[in-house]
């Protein structure tokens, strides 16, 4: 937007003028100050004025922006082909993704709804960013900054905030032999990826392994965004041969509350560099660039996918004792990822992937556990035959390939002129704009995959499953992952229980997309209420088992309680010691961030220094 529309668009507000009275003639007229302790509302007087605003709009290009949700345009839609369009829009994650107003989740029953800022700076460059930071700071106002929005917790929206908007930060620079600033005495030189923090992951693994013939660590969903996810720790499906994402962040820069642009690394401000690598989104700075190691390709990826029907209760204990013990004996090792789920109506669905076995391998060592289940056909029934599979590694992230060979798996990106790289995993599906009514996850300690510990697990799995779904991510647990990698996640802020969980577990529902307003997309919130219940008795089971439930800050509960202890365990004391040195006055707020408990819930109000 040029400086001229942006004015002409901000004086024909009818809302924002009656706000501000003082919009009109009085563009040299300073804001009175904002009074400490409460961040100031579009209502309040020391709210900036159009002149400082349009101010910041000139520093920053003119890529200030007026935020509305994309519903506002629904409901100023003149014919029902229009809506209908914008309805079939907001089921497209690279769609949301490019929508100020936006988020992936519209939402969480009691938890939060989805609100656009009041205006965004679209950063392109890092003077971008250090001028909204400075901006928010010099007017006391809640902060706000986004990614690719898939925050379930809700970190990337607040009403009345000013966002900064990385989404066109996306360049991607291969290296081959990178070393961290100020290291050059320490480090030998390595291959690596510099990724803008706007970056979402399918455009980092196109370049890497498409392109460049390498692997990068990020995580299993294309549209996630590089910068959340690596600073919540991250796990990809390959996880358990290449560890945590966070653990191969090599170097950042960061834009701290005082505007300064740092460099962070092992020698360079490695507080704040230790604290990035997993002290969760949008507490500490905000990230302009990550570099991050890039690796070996292996020969393969592939998967297993089958679903097995027991035929009664006890017959789905048995399953589940069965496959515990295949698992523990055959597949925790590093070639093994991904998903294990029960359901209530007794099926085990099996999605794992792996690395490194060529299909032959694979169809070998799965073959014994698919002979015992089909050598007991009065207890157990096949629903879905196994599908095994193995690709070229480089394939994996290659859209190309996918229309060719399985349509079905991907979602291309359906926008006219959307870039043909872009595609979502079609089991990512029924995430899309979804209204959590529950979400919540606990690792579990490798301790209970113990052959005398499995009956107590098998319980608790079944109890569970009689709740709700419960899927068992061995992916995002680091037992029975390399040991370096385990050392180089225990040099990270993330729970200690990360590294010797065999499994993180997820427990999660929700319902179609909420869109205020919008009549038919009201939320249920009874259903929801029901469902948050069953949610939590279905966790309950689980964490029955384990002394100190710790949890995934990436993916978690909103309602997480003592989440210090629960993401962070030991490390959260020192986490708080470089949030008050970073962001003494709290200028970057999330829901259940690093230092959110000296704050009221909505990030406006400081209750405590
Ligand atoms: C469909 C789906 C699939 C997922 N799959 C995986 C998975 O496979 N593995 C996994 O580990 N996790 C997964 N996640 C969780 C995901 O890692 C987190 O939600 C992550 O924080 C998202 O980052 P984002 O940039 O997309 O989201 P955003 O909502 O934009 O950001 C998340 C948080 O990070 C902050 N943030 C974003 N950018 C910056 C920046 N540049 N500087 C500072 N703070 C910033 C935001 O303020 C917010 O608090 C998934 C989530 C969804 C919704």
């Amino acid at each position: 937007m040029t400086r001229k529309s942006f004015l002409k668009r901000l004086s024909t507000l009818p809302i924002l003028s009656a706000l501000w009275p003082h919009l009109t003639g009085s563009a040299g007229a300073t804001s009175p100050s904002p009074s400490p302790g409460t961040r100031v509302l579009p209502s309040d007087p020391a709210w900036p004025n159009p002149a400082a605003w349009e101010k910041l709009n000139k520093t920053v290009g003119g890529r200030l922006i007026k935020v509305e949700s994309p519903l506002a345009s629904y409901t100023t839609a003149t014919d029902d082909a229009a809506r209908a369009k914008i309805l079939k829009d907001l089921r497209n994650p690279f769609y949301i993704g490019d929508q100020p107003g936006a988020t992936q989740s519209t939402g969480w029953v009691d938890a939060w709804m989805s609100a656009p800022s009041v205006y965004a700076v679209a950063a392109q460059t890092t003077d971008d960013v250090v001028a909204g930071v400075n901006f928010a700071r010099t007017n006391n106002l809640r902060l706000v900054v986004k990614g690719a929005a898939h925050s379930y917790l809700g970190g990337s929206n607040a009403a009345d905030s000013l966002l900064i908007w990385t989404r066109a930060m996306n360049k991607i620079v291969l290296e081959d032999a990178f070393i961290a600033q100020g290291c050059a005495a320490s480090e030998a030189p390595q291959p690596a990826v510099t990724v803008e923090s706007g970056a979402m992951w399918i455009d980092a693994y196109h370049a890497v392994t498409v392109d460049g013939g390498r692997y990068v660590q990020g995580g299993g969903c294309t549209t996630v965004g590089v910068a959340g996810l690596i600073q919540g720790g991250g796990f990809g499906s390959f996880s358990k041969k290449f560890g945590m994402a966070a653990a191969g962040l090599l170097e950042a820069e960061i834009v701290t509350a005082d505007g300064e642009v740092r460099i962070a690394n092992a020698y360079t401000n490695p507080d704040l560099f230790w604290a990035i690598k997993g002290g969760g989104g949008g507490s500490f700075g905000v990230l302009t660039k990550l570099t991050l190691r890039t690796r070996d390709l292996p020969d393969f990826f592939g998967v297993v996918i089958a679903t097995i029907q027991a035929k009664s209760d006890t017959a789905f204990r048995d399953l589940i004792h069965e496959f515990i013990d295949f698992y523990r004996d055959h597949l925790f090792n590093p070639h093994w990822g991904e998903t294990v789920s029960c359901s209530g109506n007794n099926q085990l669905a099996i999605t794992m992937s792996v690395q490194g076995l060529a299909k032959s391998e694979v169809e070998n060592l799965w073959k014994p556990f698919f002979d015992r289940i089909k050598k007991s056909p009065e207890k157990y029934a096949i629903a879905s035959d196994p599908v095994i599979s193995a690709l070229p590694a480089r394939k994996y992230w290659d859209a190309d390939f996918f229309k060719k060979y399985a349509p079905e798996v991907v979602s291309p990106d359906p926008r006219e002129g959307a870039s043909d790289k872009h595609y979502w995993w079609t089991t990512n599906n029924n995430e899309i704009g979804i209204y959590w009514h529950g979400y919540q996850s606990t690792w579990l300690p490798e301790t209970l995959l113990a052959e005398d510990q499995t009956p107590k697990l098998v319980d608790a799995l079944f109890s569970a499953s009689r709740h709700w779904r419960t899927s068992f991510h061995f992916n995002k647990g680091l037992a029975g992952a390399p040991p370096e990698e385990i050392a180089a996640a225990r040099d990270t802020p993330m729970n200690p229980a990360v590294l010797n969980a065999f499994a993180l577990v997820i427990i999660g529902g929700g319902g179609p997309p909420v869109y205020p307003g919008i009549p038919g997309h009201e939320a249920d919130i009874t259903t929801a209420h029901q469902n948050a219940q069953k949610i939590g008795q279905a966790m309950s089971e689980l964490r029955k088992l384990i002394p100190r439930p710790a949890s995934y800050v990436n993916e978690t509960n909103y309602f997480e309680e003592s989440w210090q202890e629960s993401f962070w365990g030991p490390n959260y004391a020192r986490l708080k010691t470089i949030k008050e040195k970073y962001d003494p006055t709290g200028l970057f707020f999330v829901h259940h961030g690093v230092g959110s408990e000296a704050w009221s819930p909505d990030g406006f109000t400081r209750l405590k220094t």
